[in-house]
């Protein structure tokens, strides 16, 4: 067995239960790729057995902190049957759910989503890459489903030095679906669409879009940053007179255009723009247009901390633009995935937007992740999604 040895005073984080640790905090010891290694303080104390990647500033992501604890097959199976256990007492309102979700399932740089009767998987660094294969067979074991379609195309993969890779892990035919979210129907294709197919994070804003739409008659709707149109066909079933979807992603506005389609809502209540989004603001703004409900769930625009001033900036703006076009009375659904702008930071990103703008607005509900994106309470950085729902009121 393999040991990294920490400098002094290293040990601080992962006797809190922190599931990393940086190159900087290493004094000595190496391993291959992936290979598990035995984390020890300066004075060669136990703390922790963890997975190797060599050429990462994450340069050991914990499996375990229990000394006794063997890191093999029979491991991995009891970590995802917990995962996957949890999830199935909850009676999820879809057959879309996020089985796995990395550190906060004690299973780092491994996701997995179900769609129906297909497994998705994203390995993004060293150790479950390592152990795929033994993965692979445990989910299909315990899931009882045949097909498992791997995305590891996301972006983390190269500050591990590992390849992109996608296909087929076990099974294999159509990567185009339909799942149930809510009693709505949605298409979606797992080889195709961003991360593993589907934004399930945001399953319970979506829910809360429809109702405050049918509680406010809320009739005309921006949805800005569509994706496949999960929160149109929420705005059209709690009841929207019209929907523009704005996506500069012409693939993702064909399945949006699709699954309002399968719902069975009329395409002619709907306008889908192949846009910029902040470009399509300002021209709406120019055209004196105003709507009743603007949703704006942009991309990661602060990955770190590192990013925040910028991306601070470009929040604000579109939401001084989102505010400017809502109508007195009307409400935005205004969100951030990034992991570098904390909760507070966005409320006040959205504060400042609304002084800018000059409305009188009001935050009403707070939201974040599904239950199915748990945060591990030792693993803060597990936070990336806040949303807020204001209702501007003058
Ligand atoms: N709300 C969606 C998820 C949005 S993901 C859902 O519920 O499923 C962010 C989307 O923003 C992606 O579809 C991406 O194609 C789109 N996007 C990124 N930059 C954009 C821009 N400048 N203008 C318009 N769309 C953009």
């Amino acid at each position: 067995m393999k040991t990294i040895r920490l400098k002094p005073g290293k040990e601080k984080s992962l006797l809190r239960r922190h599931p990393w640790v940086f190159d900087g905090a290493i004094a000595k010891g190496g391993a291959d790729s992936g290979e598990t290694v035995r984390v020890e303080s300066h004075d060669g104390s136990f703390l922790a057995w963890g997975a190797h990647s060599p050429s990462s500033r994450i340069r050991v992501r914990v499996w375990s902190f229990d000394p006794a604890q063997r890191i093999d097959a029979a491991f991995f199976r009891d970590r995802l049957r917990q995962a996957i256990t949890l999830r199935s007492t909850w009676g999820l309102p879809s057959d879309g759910v996020r089985l796995v979700h990395g550190e906060s399932d004690g299973l780092p740089g491994l996701v997995v989503d179900r769609y129906g009767d297909t497994l998705v998987a994203q390995f993004t660094s060293c150790g479950p890459e390592r152990w795929k294969s033994v993965l692979a067979d445990a989910l299909l074991e315990i899931t009882g489903l045949q097909r498992l379609y791997e995305r590891s195309d996301a972006s983390a993969r190269a500050l591990e030095g590992l390849p992109e890779v996608t296909g087929w892990l076990r099974g294999g035919g159509e990567t185009a679906l339909t799942i149930q979210e809510h009693g709505w129907r949605l298409g979606l294709d797992v080889a195709l669409g961003h991360k593993t197919g589907y934004y399930l994070d945001q399953r319970d804003s979506r829910r809360d879009c429809a109702d405050w739409v049918r509680r406010l008659r809320l009739g005309e709707v921006l949805n800005g940053f569509s994706y496949t149109g999960g929160f149109t066909v929420a705005a059209l079933a709690g009841g929207a007179r019209h929907v523009t979807s704005i996506d500069s992603s012409g693939p993702a506005l064909e399945q949006a255009r699709a699954n309002v389609a399968l719902n069975g809502f009329d395409l002619s209540c709907c306008t889908f723009l192949d846009a910029d989004v902040n470009a399509s603001l300002r021209r709406f703004l120019a055209e004196g247009r105003t709507f009743d409900a603007i949703v704006l769930d942009p991309p990661k625009l602060a990955p770190t901390v590192a990013h925040a001033e910028r991306a601070a900036r470009a929040y604000k703006d579109l939401n001084r633009l989102g505010l400017k076009l809502l109508r007195p009375g009307g409400v935005l659904f205004t969100y951030s995935c990034s992991g570098g702008i904390g909760v507070e930071l966005f409320q006040k990103i959205v504060a400042g937007a609304a002084l800018d703008a000059g409305v009188d607005a009001a935050i009403v509900q707070r939201q974040g992740g599904a239950p199915d994106h748990p945060v591990g309470l030792a693993f803060p950085e597990g936070e990336y999604l806040k949303g807020l729902v204001v209702v501007r009121r003058g």
